[in-house]
């Protein structure tokens, strides 16, 4: 059987998944989890980086992340979930990766830059929030992930990935661990419901994949269109529209989101109309998901169980990686390879 690429991944447990999760990644995700090895990490030690106030809400949200996994269709015969704080290897590997990168690298990250400025954290950056992409780096590499299907503000904490592999690599002096590369969806950034550039958890913009029809209705009704259009006869603007970028991530009718676009560019289409289409359109993308989402929530327990194998099987493969890396790096080694005690 030929060997099958790895595939990792991860989001943080700060908040209910939403709809740039499921557009930027998970879709992905599902597609990708039947002819690839996929690890996928429910990263509460990141978390923390940036919540260290509110440890418990991190810990609340594993389950409700793990049970957004299964909604979507990630299947844990298919797919390893597994919890990264339990996972000791990615803490030791994050250490001695430290050593592989400057502060100043890390301070130019744009990705980093744009977080730091949106959390308000001024000169009281978490060091653990500086380094994050560091540890990001140990999460990849000590699955050997060679595909990474993300949004776009993750490239540049896999081109820091990368950097770190090479350096690992030229002081061990041969490739151990293999580059990584991003694997961006069609919708690579999907903008929040403010109009801001990314839907995000922290941002209070997203519509959940639990959020309930009426939810949806108020979401989409408070939604950015182009200020200039007062009546309905009005000509609009499409670019930059939000309930247009909307329409064309998630309404599968493309010939009838080009005619609306026509329409409202001419004049002629009111917003009342293009919102109670863009209602419809994302009640039937949640309905069902919401739907299975709360028949997977009724059993914690198996959700726990869930997230218990995974993680149990991703502690063989994390330490296995780990331990090449020492021995690579020359680290050294309390038992001498002779003095091993012998298999039980
Ligand atoms: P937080 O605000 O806590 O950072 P988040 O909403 O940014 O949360 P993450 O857990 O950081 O979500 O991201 C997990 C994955 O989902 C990443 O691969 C990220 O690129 C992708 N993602 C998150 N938001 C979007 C979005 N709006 N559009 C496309 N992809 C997204
Ligand atoms: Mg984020």
């Amino acid at each position: 059987m030929p060997v099958r690429p790895t595939v990792l991944t991860g989001d943080r447990p700060t908040g209910p998944l939403h709809l740039g999760h499921y557009v930027g990644s998970l879709r992905n995700r599902v597609a990708l989890q039947r002819d690839h090895r996929q690890f996928i990490l429910v990263a509460d030690a990141q978390a923390l980086t940036d919540n260290a106030h509110d440890p418990a809400k991190v810990s609340r949200n594993v389950l409700e992340v793990a049970a957004d996994y299964l909604a979507v269709g990630i299947d844990p015969a298919a797919s390893t979930i597994c919890v990264q704080s339990a996972l000791p290897a990615l803490a030791e590997l994050t250490l001695l990766y430290l050593n592989f990168v400057s502060v100043a690298r890390l301070e130019r990250n744009p990705t980093i830059k744009d977080e730091i400025k949106a959390r308000q954290f001024g000169r009281d950056i978490p060091a653990g929030f500086l380094c994050y992409p560091v540890a990001q780096a140990a999460d990849i590499t000590a699955f050997k992930a060679t595909i990474v299907p993300v949004g776009d503000d993750q490239l540049p904490l896999i081109e820091q990935t990368n950097e770190i592999v090479r350096r690992i690599n030229r002081q061990a002096r041969r490739d151990i661990l293999p580059d990584a590369r991003g694997l961006l969806s069609r919708i690579s950034r999907l903008p929040g419901i403010d109009g801001r550039a990314k839907m995000s958890k922290s941002q209070g913009n997203a519509i959940t994949l639990s959020a309930s029809d009426a939810d949806i209705i108020a979401a989409v009704q408070a939604m950015y269109t182009d200020p200039d259009h007062l009546r309905v006869a009005d000509p609009g603007r499409v670019e930059g529209n939000v309930v247009f970028t909307y329409l064309d991530a998630f309404d599968d009718d493309s010939a009838t989101v080009a005619d609306l676009k026509a329409r409202y560019r001419r004049g002629g289409l009111g917003d009342v109309e293009l919102k109670r289409r863009l209602a419809r359109v994302l009640c039937d993308v949640i309905g069902p998901i919401r739907q299975r989402r709360a028949d997977i929530a009724r059993d914690p327990d198996t959700i726990r169980d869930i997230l218990h194998a995974g993680t149990m099987a991703a502690r063989g493969v994390t330490a296995t990686t780990l331990a090449e890396v020492r021995q690579a790096l020359g680290l050294f080694e309390l038992t001498k390879p002779d003095k091993c005690p012998a298999p039980e």
